[in-house]
């Protein structure tokens, strides 16, 4: 602590994010990035931009990418914002939806932990709400007063995805509330609720292209809603930061989107070598706990978690271990190339006694 900061400073808990070890070379399956790299096509934007117009401010409104994912999506232009990654989108959607007088937003027990950070960033009240044994989300759950509500589809870091007509359900019930459904793993297998925005002016889905688009690095994300809950996101990033979105990753987002053939290819392979590890992992005698992500959640009969990351730690292997109640049995494990997966599974096999 220290006397300079004010007493937000001294109150928040920032989040912690998944190590970015620079001691070693690990094969690294702790923060979901996609072991791929992006699009050539996005690459060749991001130079180009670079060359041509990095003394230019970039377009504050991003019109270009968002008018890419508006035609992607099947929506206007007007039901995007772009943003520096869903973070910063999650961020923004607390002051510009959510009351620090009132109901508490709910979200689960088990999920994102950024929520309940910028809850307590911007003093919003919030509720936790359980979920059963085998990490599923009851929609009834979220049938009770609230000041808004988030919900992570699929689940992170469960990979658990809840289902459309949930999702509906939710919304159907929540009228005068904003839900967000934050997708950040969508495009592994879940089915997107961005279908409902015409429906529904209270849903705001939250995506990125950190993940299924192999662009953790470059920090686009984009919302879609209503044009009101759009605007509403406008004005509070327009009273922080006008230009979010710098213009090498408006160029490279946009490329990347385009290049909708390279990003099916890179995410079935995903999706293929998950299964493939999954079914491996349930042999070895795992509980594997079903995703439709780009990782696995997994605990060991024979291993306390925590031992179990350290023994695949030293090894070389670098997984998330969540030190909280219900998940301090379980691994993270994000879902590599089939190479790394093999060396993932032939190690965690001599660990646990298996090959
Ligand atoms: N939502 C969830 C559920 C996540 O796991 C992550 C990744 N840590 C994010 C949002 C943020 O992703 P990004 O800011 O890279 O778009």
């Amino acid at each position: 602590m220290s006397k300079y900061w004010s007493k937000t400073a001294k109150r928040i808990r920032p989040y912690i994010p998944g190590e970015q070890p620079k001691d070693r070379k690990y094969i690294k399956l702790n923060t979901n990035e996609n072991p791929y790299p992006p699009s050539a096509n996005a690459i060749n934007a991001i130079k180009l931009a670079a060359c041509d117009t990095l003394r230019l401010y970039p377009d504050p409104s991003g019109d270009a990418l968002r008018d890419t994912i508006a035609r992607y999506i099947r929506l206007k232009m007007g039901n995007v914002f772009i943003g520096n990654g869903s973070d910063e989108l999650l961020a923004f959607s607390f002051p510009a939806f959510f009351e620090p007088e009132g109901p508490p937003v709910l979200f689960a027990e088990i999920t994102y932990s950024f929520y309940p950070v910028y809850a307590e960033f911007f003093n919003i009240p919030y509720r936790l709400i359980g979920v059963d044994d085998e990490f599923n989300v009851s929609a009834e759950d979220y049938f009770q007063e609230n000041g808004g509500i988030i919900i992570a589809n699929p689940n992170a870091p469960t990979g658990k995805g809840l289902s459309l007509t949930d999702i509906r359900k939710i919304l159907e019930k929540n009228k005068d509330q904003v839900v967000i459904i934050d997708e950040a793993y969508i495009d592994f297998g879940g089915k997107s609720a961005a279908c409902l925005i015409d429906d529904y002016s209270n849903l705001l889905v939250i995506r990125t292209l950190s993940k299924s688009h192999s662009l953790a690095g470059l920090r686009v994300g984009y919302a879609l809603g209503s044009e009101e809950l759009i605007e509403g996101m406008i004005r509070v990033k327009d009273s922080i930061n006008s230009y979010t979105v710098d213009r090498l990753a408006q160029a490279g987002a946009l490329a990347a989107i385009q290049d909708d053939a390279y990003f099916q290819e890179t995410r079935s392979k995903i999706i293929r070598t998950r299964e493939r590890v999954s079914a491996k992992l349930k042999d070895f005698g795992f509980l594997v706990i079903p995703s439709e992500a780009n990782f696995v959640f997994i605990s060991s009969p024979q291993y306390p978690g925590r031992i179990l990351f350290q023994r695949l730690r030293d090894e070389g292997i670098l997984v998330r271990y969540f030190d909280k109640p219900k998940i301090d049995n379980f691994l993270r494990v994000t879902i590599g190339t089939d190479e790394e997966m093999d060396c993932f599974l032939e190690i965690i096999g001599l660990i646990c006694g298996k090959t």
